[in-house]
């Protein structure tokens, strides 16, 4: 049955709900959403502009103002305007605190390691609380435009978003009232947004290449069968336009002899300089000259000047291309489409060094600040049931997996894997009786769990108490299309079951991903050994601990001189123990357990024939 809802704005009737797409961005953010004529539009309320410049300002009564007016206060207010909060989201202090110089605003530092906070008046506000009030905002001017309640929405979050700023993500959608429906990567979203991937019969590798205010990020796609795969991602999160119009204000400082140290206390004329410098760089990409006056400064700037004061960051982007292609194993010739998205691509320099490194000219017809936020309204319609044959697939950039005994990472989801992906295996326990099970998740490529990194952990509890080895714990992990993991533990035998979803204490940078790569390579050998050494200590603690009870109660079964051999064959056992050395103790385990063989079969023997008693054989 079809659902009809009234709209209470217009009084009409309205078949379906609409499903809003957001690009929730570092400098700015918008909405869009598909028109009565099915193309995906931006939405434009009132003519405020379609961009909402991702600030928010708290005035001195806690009152809360998002976008252009808040961006007004940047300057006079700094300490209660709030920009950039996309950079802090499912981040520490720690993630964050080499680069804490660019935020005017106060980060709280006491905690390292838990989720940062900001301080603006006399309260302090999480980075979910802080983006909500950017996504209320989009969400009450998309209401007001479209005159109906708009509740469900698709946000995009760049493809190296880990799960922890996913979930960030997600739970500031739930706190501006939106039922968020997807977590869509950007590069895939400005794909869709070009009608790449809509059709299931393509099959195609995609590069897409976005440098925005702040931040750069490179992505190569594979789309196949209408699924789409992140092959590999790249960039540099501080890395943007913003970078131009300081190079071009530098430049202007030493062209006009100015003294920093008098500049840098006037605050109104720096600003107007910045200003200035970013009119300048946006003019020069349609014109050859820009040339103003500001007060007694000359702001002269030309194309080829421009051009050299940035090339070298440019560059820098062409090489984590480079590298970008290198982890998908391909070269430039085999992306068939580059994509441009974010505003500091339609500088001409930049489109030329991104069209002669890839040798074939980019897709530029779609407005570069538009583009995610259109592909994410494309998105919420194939989610609407609007349109079909369409998929998403990532893959998670490490490994998942959960501690077993002496610490070892056993790994369930292994990294590169594709998303959405089910994985599962089953433990049991170690001692008899035991009616708890700690299962701690962790992330990360090293063969031991301290070197890698937690994220959750949680009991399962009410096992019946059973002799060790005979519980069966089941333990699943889920890792849905946003990328956000579900683990789900369940005795079989006796159903207990305990299910958490995975909010990690804290989130992981780029560089941290990629140096727990590169650590699990470095000490792969070592790792191995220590492996071999904590499998053979728990195997000999395991033998240990069976054979003692063992003697304890079979001793009717055995005679003295059996018991006094086994003690000794124990004891032998334990010195190896101490000396941490692999091939001794699995020496000892051995003999240990050669040694009790035949008891063990002995009493099974007498155990089978007791219970065979009084039963009649056929
Ligand atoms: P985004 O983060 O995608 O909104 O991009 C914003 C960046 O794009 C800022 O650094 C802007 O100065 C830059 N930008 C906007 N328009 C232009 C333009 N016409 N030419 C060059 N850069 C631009």
């Amino acid at each position: 049955m079809a659902k009809i809802s009234i709209n209470l704005a217009t009084g009409s009737f309205q078949k379906e709900e609409i499903i809003v797409g957001i690009d929730l961005g570092t400098t700015n953010s918008l909405v869009a959403f598909i028109n009565p004529d099915k193309n995906p539009q931006v939405i434009n309320d009132s003519g405020k502009g379609i961009l909402v410049p991702s600030v928010v300002y708290f005035n001195n009564q806690n009152e809360t103002v998002v976008g252009n007016e808040a961006k007004e206060f940047l300057t006079t207010d700094p300490s209660n305007t709030i920009f950039s909060v996309k950079r802090l989201l499912g981040r520490s202090y720690k993630d964050v605190a080499e680069h804490k110089d660019i935020f005017s605003y106060k980060i709280i530092d006491d905690d390292s390691d838990s989720l940062v906070k900001i301080q603006a008046g006399n309260r302090f506000y999480t980075p979910i609380e802080l983006s909500a009030e950017i996504l209320k905002e989009l969400k009450a001017r998309a209401e007001h435009a479209l005159k109906t309640p708009v509740n469900r929405a698709v946000i995009t979050v760049p493809a190296y978003f880990n799960d922890s700023q996913r979930q960030a993500t997600r739970d500031a959608g739930k706190l501006a009232g939106l039922d968020v429906m997807r977590i869509v990567n950007e590069p895939t979203a400005a794909s869709l947004a070009y009608g790449i991937g809509l059709d299931p019969s393509q099959q195609k590798t995609i590069a897409v290449y976005d440098l925005g205010g702040g931040t750069f990020d490179v992505s190569i796609l594979q789309i196949q069968n209408g699924i789409f795969e992140v092959l590999a991602t790249n960039g540099n999160t501080y890395l943007g336009g913003d970078d131009f119009d300081r190079a071009i204000l530098n430049h202007w400082i030493e062209k006009n002899n100015l003294d920093i140290k008098v500049l840098s206390e006037d605050n109104i004329l720096m600003q107007t300089l910045r200003l200035q410098a970013e009119a300048a760089k946006k003019a020069l990409s349609t014109q050859n000259l820009y040339n103003e006056k500001v007060g007694e400064i000359w702001c002269t700037l030309d194309n080829q000047t421009f051009e050299q004061l940035i090339s070298a960051k440019v560059e820098e982007t062409i090489t984590a291309c480079k590298n970008a292609l290198k982890d998908a194993d391909l070269t430039a010739s085999d992306i068939d489409e580059v994509i441009l998205v974010g505003g500091s691509t339609r500088t001409p320099f930049v489109k030329q060094a991104v069209e002669d490194f890839f040798g074939k000219k980019p897709q530029d017809n779609i407005n570069p600040d538009e583009v995610v936020a259109l592909g994410a309204a494309i998105q919420a319609d194939v989610l609407a049931g609007n349109r079909s044959d369409i998929l998403l697939l990532d893959v998670t950039p490490l490994s998942l997996g959960i501690e077993t005994m002496g610490g070892l990472m056993d790994v369930i989801i292994a990294r590169n894997s594709k998303v959405p992906t089910k994985a599962g295996r089953q433990y049991t326990t170690s001692v008899d009786g035991q009616v708890n099970m700690k299962i701690s998740v962790y992330q990360g490529e090293r063969d031991l769990v301290k070197e890698n990194r937690k994220l959750a952990e949680f009991d399962l509890k009410g096992i019946p108490a059973m002799p060790a080895g005979l519980p069966k714990v089941d333990i699943n992990f889920l890792l849905n299309a946003d990328g956000i993991l579900t683990v789900q533990a369940i005795e079989l035998r006796s159903g207990v079951k305990q299910e958490i979803e995975i909010t990690p204490s804290y989130g992981l940078s780029d560089d941290t991903v990629e140096k727990m790569l590169l650590d699990s390579i470095e000490h792969a050998k070592s790792d191995v050994e220590q492996r071999m050494l904590i499998e053979a200590r728990s195997e000999g603690e395991q033998l240990l601990y069976t054979a003692e009870r063992f003697i304890e109660k079979h001793a009717e079964h055995l005679t003295a001189e059996e018991i006094a051999k086994t003690k000794v064959h124990i004891e032998a056992l334990k010195s190896a123990l101490a000396t941490q050395e692999k091939d001794t103790i699995l020496k000892k385990a051995d003999e240990l357990n050669e040694f009790t063989r035949p008891f063990a079969e002995r009493v099974m023997d007498a155990a089978i024939s007791t219970a065979m008693k009084g039963k009649k054989i056929e």
